[in-house]
Parts: structure tokens; sequence; C-alpha cells
């Protein structure tokens, strides 16, 4: 496709236009969405910062609960111990229980043990340490562990136990009480970390032996040796702390309980899935969901919405994961975003492409304005230039035959030649003075000076005149046929400067452009609320191809040959009848002759 000069500015600022919107459109979009995913982070951050804080709140209680063991001499009788930890527990919902398990050798190995010297740390043998707690009240106590089957039965031989033997809160926790924490693997794992390190260590998830509910919990050890002066030191070695071993103070905790209360103040619709990095597959541990703000274990598949979301908020899972560091372990929490999550919102973009392209339409329309003024001047120069060509042109040709007509005269010239030169010259000054008479018009209709004054005419005798000045204006004087019909009213109200230049054009042109000798009518005739003149001839004809053009100053049909005109005739009719607030249809055909109608409304 060819693009015109003049339209090229338009078409480049739509283009360069559009270009630009559409590029401030993405850029913003972009900056919404890394916004967005800035927003996500920073949420999701204050979501683990409070996990963080709480765990670390729950590790504390232990670590006090452990310095008063140690203020106490490592001697805490069961109501102290009670007291002490109830305060914590009202404090701290996220407690399932507090408990104390001191290590308890067999009976039969109490004379030493692989790993553990009973003589130095003093132990409690098994049927000691049951008698002692069965004399405290609680009659059947007994070391259990959990037989494949789940259920709570005697704890079988081993060299030693570490049963629990404090709990609070006793209520709901009774199956807890006696049970063999080094019975179950998870649980001797942490135990071990905890004796060996001297620190807190976590356990790995597992079913607390008291859940009813289908939730994971996870143990939370803090070891005591017999050598302490404060929960925070300990013996140097392995082997020394191996040796001074007494047992475990130990929270137990469950993962939703402890989630939600951390959570409780913050509510972001963002969901998240725990599990336990420590552990050799990744285990599961719960998921959180903010619409109910509560954790569950059943993993349930991402709705289509969330899943959209996820990947324009986390564009890797690796970015929406952050770490725990729970009593030596290390937990991963894998946000997302939650159905609710707020989507990311196109309309600032939406608004700049819109801004764009108003703007572009703006300057296009500036431009196509321009365009249209500077087409027009240069049609108007080109105008003037055509107009001052012909104008001279038109005007140097009469101006030539008087000139030498009056030399011709100097020359004297016999009395019988003499009336011919006279006529030449005659017409000759008669064809200027229309020339400028037809310019003079058009200058004035241009510049709005041509007015209409209507005055009361006698219009069939009106019509005759002009017809005779027509007539008498032609050296051979053509017959002019002319009908009035009887419905034009004698008396009519119409503009006698305008209404004689549109006759006189329309009758000069049928006689010129008329083969000899000229058949030329004119008729006027009244229909309901119009006049109407019809001026006829059987001359040469208008092509069609010209026809639409009659009106354009200058212009002239292809077949007036060397019949003598300006083409400025019809453009002066055109300039009178607008005036007139009249029109102007031509019929014609080629060879045959033209017929032009002249409609004016009827001024009462
Ligand atoms: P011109 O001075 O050339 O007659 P006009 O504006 O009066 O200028 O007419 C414009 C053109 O229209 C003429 O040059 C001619 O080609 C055509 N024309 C006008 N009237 C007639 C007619 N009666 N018969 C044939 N051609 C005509």
């Amino acid at each position: 496709m060819r693009i015109h000069r003049s339209t090229l500015p338009i078409a480049l600022t739509f283009g360069l236009g559009i270009s630009l919107s559409v590029l401030a459109a993405i850029a913003i979009a972009r900056q919404e969405r890394t916004n967005q995913r800035l927003q996500f982070q920073r949420q999701t951050d204050s979501l683990t910062t409070s996990l963080q804080r709480s765990v670390n709140r729950y590790t504390d209680i232990l670590l006090s609960l452990g310095d008063f063991y140690t203020v106490s001499e490592q001697t805490v009788p069961r109501a102290e111990f009670d007291r002490f930890v109830k305060r914590a527990l009202a404090t701290y919902p996220g407690i399932q229980a507090l408990e104390w398990a001191p290590v308890v050798l067999t009976d039969s190995t109490a004379d030493g043990a692989a790993g553990i010297e009973p003589k130095t740390v003093g132990l409690p043998t098994r049927t000691d340490f049951e008698a002692t707690v069965r004399a405290e009240g609680y009659r059947t106590f007994q070391i259990t562990e959990q037989n494949s089957q789940g259920e709570l039965v005697r704890a079988g031989d081993r060299t030693h136990y570490v049963p629990v033997t404090y709990v609070q809160p006793y209520t709901g926790n009774e199956p807890a009480l006696g049970y063999d924490l080094s019975s179950d693997s998870i649980r001797r794992t942490a135990l071990e970390a905890a004796r060996d390190t001297g620190s807190v260590a976590a356990s790995g998830r597992i079913r607390l032996v008291q859940e009813n509910n289908n939730q994971f919990g996870f143990l939370v050890f803090l070891p005591l040796y017999s050598s302490r002066s404060s929960s925070r030191d300990m013996p140097e070695s392995v082997l020394d702390r191996q040796a001074q071993l007494q047992g475990y103070l130990l929270g137990v905790f469950r993962v939703a309980e402890v989630v939600e209360e951390s959570l409780e103040t913050l509510s972001y619709d963002i969901d998240f899935v725990l599990s336990d990095r420590t552990a050799p597959e990744n285990e599961f541990l719960g998921l959180y969901q903010a619409s109910s703000r509560t954790v569950t274990t059943e993993v349930q598949a991402i709705g289509n919405r969330a899943e959209r979301k996820q990947k324009a908020l986390c564009p890797t899972a690796e970015t929406c994961t952050h770490q725990l560091r729970v009593g030596g372990r290390l937990w991963a929490i894998a946000f997302t975003p939650a159905a609710n999550y707020p989507a990311t919102t196109l309309w600032r973009a939406l608004s700049t492409f819109i801004t764009g392209l108003l703007l572009t339409l703006m300057v296009a329309r500036y431009f196509a304005q321009a365009q249209s003024a500077l087409i027009k001047t240069q049609e108007l120069s080109a105008l003037k230039i055509r107009l001052f060509s012909m104008a001279s042109h038109e005007l140097r040709t009469p101006l030539a035959s008087i000139l030498l007509s009056a030399q011709v005269l100097e020359a004297g010239l016999s009395r019988t030649d003499r009336p011919r030169v006279y006529s030449r010259i005659r017409a000759a000054a008669k064809r200027m003075n229309q020339l400028l008479g037809d310019l003079l018009t058009l200058a004035r209709a241009e510049s709005g000076k041509l007015e209409f004054s209507p005055e009361t005419l006698n219009l069939p005798s009106f019509c005759q005149q002009i017809i005779e000045e027509v007539q008498f204006s032609f050296e051979a004087v053509p017959a002019i046929d002319f009908v009035v019909s009887p419905s034009v009213p004698t008396a009519a109200y119409l503009d006698p400067q305008l209404l004689r230049a549109v006759l006189t054009n329309l009758l000069s042109n049928a006689v010129k452009y008329s083969n000899e000798p000229p058949q030329v009518s004119m008729s006027v005739a009244c229909q309901s609320h119009h006049l109407v003149f019809r001026v006829s001839d059987r001359g040469i004809g208008i092509p069609s191809a010209d026809q639409a053009r009659l009106n354009d100053a200058f212009y002239r049909g292809q077949n007036v040959g060397h019949i003598p005109g300006t083409g400025l005739g019809l453009s002066v009719v055109s300039a009178c009848l607008q005036l007139h607030r009249g029109s102007l249809v031509c019929e014609s055909t080629l060879g045959e002759g033209t017929t032009f109608t002249v409609t004016l409304p009827r001024i009462e």
C-alpha cells in the first residue's frame, strides 16, 4: 500500500503514538506485577517472622523451666512443677503439655549399663521409680510403650527408660503419664540429639499418644544434667553429657495450634504448606488455609485462580519458600496466594494505554487540521496563480486586438473599412469588460461582499430585456425563443443583479456553444414555490466527464476547441445562485445539445 505524502505525518503519529502507548502500558503492567511480588514477599516475610518468634517463645519456656530446675537443685516436687508450669500454660495456648521425663534404669542393669553410669548420677531404677509415682496417688502407674496396634502396654525390658512423669495439664494428657519416650524411634532420635548437644532439640512429626484428632505434633526436649549450675551450661564432652544426663524437660506441641496461635493477629490471604526438611523425605506437617485460618493435614488441590496467581507471584516454588528453625530442625514454609488474594489489576496499564491513544488522536487530529489548512492554502495560491495568468492572458488578447485596430486606423483606412475596425475594437473592449466583470463578481463573492438585494421585477419584461442584450452582444444577432408559462406571476421579488448575471451567462454560453445558426430557447415557469428557468440549445453538448467540474473557476470542457471563453461564467452563475438560495442542474448530450435548469425559491 502506498502512503500519500500528505498522510505520512498522520500515519507516523499513529504508528509512533500507538507503539509508545503499548510500550508504556507494558512497562506499567510489569511495574505493577513487580510491586505485587514485593508486597507478597513482604507479607510472607512477616508471616515467617511471626511463626519463628512464636516457636522461639515456646523454646524459651523450656529454658526458663530448666533454670527453675537448676535453682531447685534438680529436685522439683510434682506440686512445684505444676505450679510453675500452669503460669506458662495460661500465657501460651499453643502448648499441648509441658512435661518432665527423668532417665530410669532397668532393674536388671542397676549396676551399670552401656553409656550410663547409675552410681555417679544416682538414677532411679524402674521398680523404685514406679513405686514412688504410685505412692503419689497414681495407683496404676507403670512405664508404658505403644504396641504395633498403637495400644499403650507395659514397656518391655531395656537398659533404660525416659518415662513421662510430670505432665501439665494432666487432664486430656492422661495417656502420656508413664509413656517411655525412648520407646519410639522418632522421639529417641530427638532425645539423643538433645542429650549429646546439650541444647534444645525438636522431634520430627509424631502422632501424640494423647492425640484424638487427625493432627501432627512435635516435641521439644531440653536435657538436664546432674552437674549444671544453669540451664544454659552443660558438661563439656559428649561422654560427660551422656554420663550426667538426669532427664528431659519437654514441650508437647500440636503443629496446628502453634501456627494458628502465632498468626492470630495477621490476616493475609496467603496459604502455606509446612514441612519438615530435616526429616529424610521432607515430611508434610500441615496446610494452613487463610480462609478458615486453620491448619489441616489434608492436602488439597490448588484451584485454577490460585494457580494463576501463584505463577504470577512465585515464578519458581523456591521464591516463595521460607525456612523456620525449630529446635535444631529446619522446617520449610511454602507460601501460595489464597483464592481471595487480590489479583494483579491491569487498570493502570489500561488507563495509560487509553491516555496514550487519546494523546495520539489529538496529535494526529492537529496534524490533519494543519495538513488540510496547508492544502487549502496551496490550492488557494495555485488558484491565484491560475487566475493571474489566465486573467493576464485573456485580457492581453482583446487588448492586442484594440491596439492593432488603432494602428490600422492611424495608418489611414478607407471610410468603407472603418466600421469593421470599430466593431472589432468594440467587441474586444466588451470581452475585456465581461472578463473584468466576472473576476470582480467572483472576488466580491469570495470576500462576502456580493449581496442579495431583491426587488419587485416585472419578470417577463426583465427576461426579454436580458435576451435582447445577449442577442446584441453577438455580431450576428442570434434568434432566441422565449416562452413564459401562464403560471408565472408578472411581478416577482428577485435580485436583478444576480439574476442578470445568471441568465446572461447561460444564454451567452447557449449561443456560443451552438452550431450555426444557433437554436436557443429560454422558458420560465412557476412550480409551487419555485420559479424555474430553462435555457436550452442544440449545440456541441458537454462531455459527461466534464459536467461535474463546470462550476470550478477557469474549468473548460474538452470539446470547446477555438470557441473563446475564460471558464469563469458558470463559477459566477453558481456564486450568484448560492446567494439567491437557488440551484443549477445541467443535462447535456454530447453533439446534441444542453439544457441548464435554474430553480429559485419564490419570495412572496
Ligand atoms: P466559458 O468562458 O469557457 O464559456 P463557462 O464557465 O461559462 O466558461 O463554461 C464552462 C464550460 O462549460 C465551457 O468551457 C464549456 O465547456 C461548457 N459549457 C457551458 N455551457 C455550455 C453549453 N451551453 N454547451 C456546451 N458546453 C457548455
